[in-house]
C-alpha cells in the first residue's frame, strides 16, 4: 500500500518526518535554555480529604512557558526532555524545588511529585531524594512519589529495587492513573504503595452511574481497603462527582472542582494580602 501512495506521498512523509525531527531538535535546545533560566516552574494542585474537606496534600506539576509557543503541556515536553537525556537533571530539580516548597507549609501537609519510568533507572534517584530531604529538613513521610504502571514495563528487577530504595527512606509511593492502561491488580503486590489514584475516566463514569465504572471503582476501593492504602479520585470536576466518589468510599479527592494547579506564590496570597495593606 505504501507503494500505491506513490512518490508524492513518500516525499510528503519524509518532509513530515523531517519537520517533526527539526521541531524536536529546536524544542530540545529551548528546554536546555529554560533549565538555565526561569522557563520551568512548578504548579501545585490541592488534594482534599473527602471526610474533612481539608487540603491534605498538593501535587507538584511541571510547567514550561515557551518564549514563543506559550505553555507547553508536560505530556508533550517530558518525552522531549527524556530523549535529550535531561530527565535526571530536570527531575532532580523538581524534587528539590517541591521539597523546599513543602517545607514552608504548615502542619503535616504533604507534597506529591511525579516520577517517570526513565527517572527510576540508575541508582541516583534515592540519593537525590535523600539529599533534598536533608537540605530542606522535610519529614520523609510528607513526600509522596507518584509513578504510573508504565514503570513496570521495563527492567522489572531494577525498577523494584529502585522503588524499594525510595520506600526505605520513609517516603510514600503512590500508584498514579490506576485503571487507565493495563492496570493489573498484580502491580499492587510488586511494590508497597501507600496510595492508589483512580484515573479520571472512572471518576466520570462512576458519577454518571455507568454500571461497569461503578463496579470497577468498587473493586479498586475494596482492594485498597484490604491493602490498607489510601485512595485519591483524580480529575473531579463537579460537585456530583465529588459526592459520588466520597459515597463510594474514596478517601481523597483532587480536581478542578477543588482547585486548579497554581504557581506557588498564589498558595500564599490569602495570607499575604493583609500584610500588603498600609495604614
Ligand atoms: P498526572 O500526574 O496524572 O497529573 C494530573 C493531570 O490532570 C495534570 O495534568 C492536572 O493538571 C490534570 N488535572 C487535574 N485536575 C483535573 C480535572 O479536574 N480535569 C482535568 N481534565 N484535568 C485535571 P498536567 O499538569 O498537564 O500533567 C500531565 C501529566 O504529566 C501528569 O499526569 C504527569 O504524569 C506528568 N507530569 C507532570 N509534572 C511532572 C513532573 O514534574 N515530572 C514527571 N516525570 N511527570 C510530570
Ligand atoms: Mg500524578
Ligand atoms: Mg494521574
Ligand atoms: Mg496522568
Amino acid at each position: 500500500r505504501a507503494k500505491e501512495a506513490g512518490r508524492g506521498g513518500h516525499a510528503f512523509f519524509e518532509r513530515f518526518m523531517f519537520e517533526q525531527a527539526e521541531d524536536h531538535r529546536l524544542l530540545e535546545q529551548d528546554v536546555r535554555e529554560a533549565l538555565g533560566g526561569n522557563g520551568l516552574a512548578l504548579a501545585y494542585q490541592p488534594i482534599i480529604d473527602s471526610e474533612s474537606g481539608e487540603v491534605v496534600a498538593r501535587e507538584a506539576l511541571l510547567r514550561w512557558r515557551h518564549p514563543k509557543r506559550g505553555d507547553i503541556p508536560p505530556d508533550q515536553f517530558i518525552p522531549i526532555i527524556e530523549d535529550a537525556g535531561l530527565i535526571h537533571q530536570i527531575g532532580d530539580w523538581v524534587i528539590r524545588e517541591a521539597c523546599a516548597e513543602a517545607a514552608r507549609w504548615s502542619g503535616d501537609m504533604r507534597v506529591a511529585v511525579n516520577i517517570s519510568a526513565a527517572q527510576l533507572t540508575g541508582a541516583g534517584l534515592a540519593k537525590t531524594v535523600l539529599g533534598a530531604l536533608a537540605a530542606t529538613r522535610l519529614e520523609p513521610s510528607r513526600l509522596e512519589l507518584e509513578v504510573t504502571e508504565s514503570v513496570f514495563l521495563g527492567d522489572d528487577a531494577a525498577t523494584l529495587a529502585s522503588l524499594e530504595r525510595l520506600r526505605a527512606l520513609g517516603v510514600r509511593l503512590v500508584l498514579d492513573d490506576f485503571g487507565k492502561g493495563y492496570s493489573s491488580f498484580g502491580y499492587l503486590s510488586r511494590a508497597h504503595f501507600s496510595k492508589i489514584k483512580i484515573d479520571q475516566s472512572f471518576v466520570r463514569g462512576a458519577a454518571e452511574g455507568a454500571k461497569d465504572c461503578v463496579a470497577i471503582v468498587h473493586a479498586i476501593l475494596a482492594l485498597a481497603r484490604g491493602l490498607g492504602v489510601e485512595t485519591t479520585a483524580e480529575g473531579v470536576e463537579t460537585e456530583e462527582q465529588a459526592i459520588a466518589m466520597r459515597q463510594l468510599g474514596c478517601t481523597q479527592l483532587q480536581g478542578f472542582h477543588f482547585g486548579r494547579p497554581v504557581p506557588s506564590a498564589e498558595l500564599y496570597e490569602t495570607v499575604r494580602r493583609p500584610r500588603r495593606r498600609r495604614a
